[in-house]
Order: C-alpha cells, then structure tokens, then sequence
C-alpha cells in the first residue's frame, strides 16, 4: 500500500472568491460533483462571510448542504469569526477553519482584530465547538495565514508565528494549517517552519499546508512539507483566481499538477487525474474566458502514467 496524502480541494471558496464574476449555484453543484466523483475527499465549499463582503459566496449554506448529501465527502467551510462558526455549525460543516493572519497590521485591516482579539475570538469558537453533541461536533482549524511573509509587513518573523501556534493549540483548537498566503514561501523556510511548529505544538497538531504559485514554487513546498511529514494540501482545481499582483500567475497550487506529482511519485491521493481534468470543463462553461492554469492539464498525462493506487 503506497502512503495515503490528503488534497483539500479549496477552489470552491479561495478561487471563486478571488474573481469578481459569481460562478451559478447549480454550477458550483455541477463542480462539487464532479470533483467528488473523480475521487477527491475533502472540498472547502465556501465561506460563511457577508454576502455584502463576498456576493461570489452568499449561496454556501446551499452548497454546504447539497455538499453533505456526497457519500464520504469531508466538508470545510471557512468562517471569519464566531457568528461565521455558527452559521457553519448549523449548516452542518464537517470541518470549519478560521484564518488567523500572523501580520498583525494585515489582520487589523482585514478584519479589524488585532492578534490578542483574535485569540480571543478563537477561544470563543473553540467553546461553542465543544458544546455541540458529539455526532454535530465539527474539527476545529486555524489557518495560520501569512505564516511565510506579508504583503503589508513583509518578512513575518518564524519565532512569532511558534508562539501564536502554541497559543492556539492552548485555546482548544484540534489542528493549525500553515498558510502560504501571499505566495513567498521557499522550501527551506517551508522545511524550518513546520519542523518548528510540530516541535513547539505536537507532531500531530500540524498536517497541512496551503500553498499558492505565485512564485512558481508551490510544488516545491509541497515537496519540503512532504519531507516533513505534512499529509494534506490545500489546492484548487485549475489555479482558479489567480493571483491579483501577479497576472499570469495562478492562485492557490494547481490540484491537477499536484495529483500527477504525487501519483508519479507513488503516493496515493484516491484522485483520478483524466476525471478531474475533464471536470474543468464546467468552469469554463460556467465562467467563459476565466484563465485555467496548470501545466499536466495542457500538456497531458504522459503515457504510461498509472495511478498509484492501481
Ligand atoms: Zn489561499
């Protein structure tokens, strides 16, 4: 049995909250499906924001729901704050993930907390976590987001981003997330930070990483995060969104190119790769002339390619 990586297809809610157009609910269904059906386990379907904030994600206590009715599906949402964690819980969300920001100045302008008001507010969601019923009770996440740098406040110092770590794990929350945000990650500092968070938090309380290409080094994070036993990754089918400072860059890493890297590599994602790339067809049906990234899906699988798994 080759070893088991997670994808967290994250494409419903990162990329399509990062274009302007609104991708149809019944598209995002079709999409859900679609990913689903070639083997993907985990999706984070949308964001409990403000519809006034982010019109793109107003249906995703719909998609949630048409979400939940995929057998063995994992679904994340994505919550802001504590009312956002309500809405999610209601829903049914089988996980729900925070962005915590390790930019204080980033945090303050994005949601008007700074890092002891986040904290707090974590430890709030924590509680309300706790009290539901067992069968109800969903994960609990934080995303260290800018974890590797800031656009705002440039080099983010490691030291930081440990006792922020620490301080979220004493709140009562299952996991932290490593969040590449702003695309500056490098492998060495992908290597040194998630060694330094496992050791200061637990080997278990850090399996994932959420990479973007920004810079084109998003596989090779993967590759540092692998080599320090990271077993999920966040990644969005075609590199939807792109990246606002950097046209022609994708987004969030590419879940096409990161399958064929894994598979190639003889690790199991339980992804099909000919079905998933048929299923870009639906974004660009659903969202004509939106860019499509990813280089296995232009180039094709290459013969010969088997699916670990087989
Ligand atoms: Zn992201």
């Amino acid at each position: 049995m080759s070893q088991r990586i997670q994808i967290s297809e994250v494409g419903p809610r990162d990329g399509l909250q990062s274009i302007d157009r609104v991708m149809p609910t019944a598209a995002k269904k079709a999409w859900i499906d679609a990913l689903a059906a070639a083997g993907v386990s985990e999706i984070e379907v949308g964001s409990f924001v403000p519809p006034k904030l982010l019109p793109q994600m107003a249906d995703t206590a719909e998609i949630l729901t048409h979400a939940l009715g995929k057998a063995g599906l994992a679904v994340v949402a994505l919550v802001p704050n504590l009312k956002g964690a309500e809405r999610a819980i209601a829903a049914g969300a089988h996980k729900i993930s925070i962005p915590f920001s390790m930019s204080e100045t980033h945090s303050i302008r994005n949601v008007r907390k700074d890092h002891a008001a986040m904290l707090d507010e974590i430890a709030a969601i924590a509680t309300l976590v706790a009290e539901q019923p067992k069968g109800r009770r969903p994960q609990f996440d934080v995303g260290l987001s800018t974890a590797f740098g800031c656009t705002i406040e440039g080099p983010v110092p490691e030291d930081r981003v440990v006792r922020l770590a620490e301080a979220v794990i004493a709140r009562g929350v299952s996991e932290v997330c490593l969040s590449d945000t702003t695309g500056y990650a490098n492998p060495a500092q992908v290597r040194r930070l998630v060694r330094a968070v496992k050791e200061a938090t637990g080997a278990d309380r850090l399996n994932t990483l959420h990479l973007h290409n920004t810079r084109g080094l998003g596989l090779a994070n993967v590759l540092a995060g692998l080599d320090e036993g990271i077993t999920t990754f966040d990644s969005s089918q075609a590199g939807l969104g792109g990246c606002p400072f950097a046209p022609g860059a994708s987004g969030n890493i590419v879940t096409e190119d990161l399958v064929f890297m894994l598979e190639a590599m003889g690790l199991d994602t339980g992804i099909d790769l000919d079905r998933l790339i048929a299923a870009r067809a639906i974004i660009s049906e659903a969202l004509p002339g939106e860019p499509l990234y990813g280089f296995t899906p232009d180039a094709g699988v290459p013969l010969g390619f088997r699916k670990a798994a087989q």
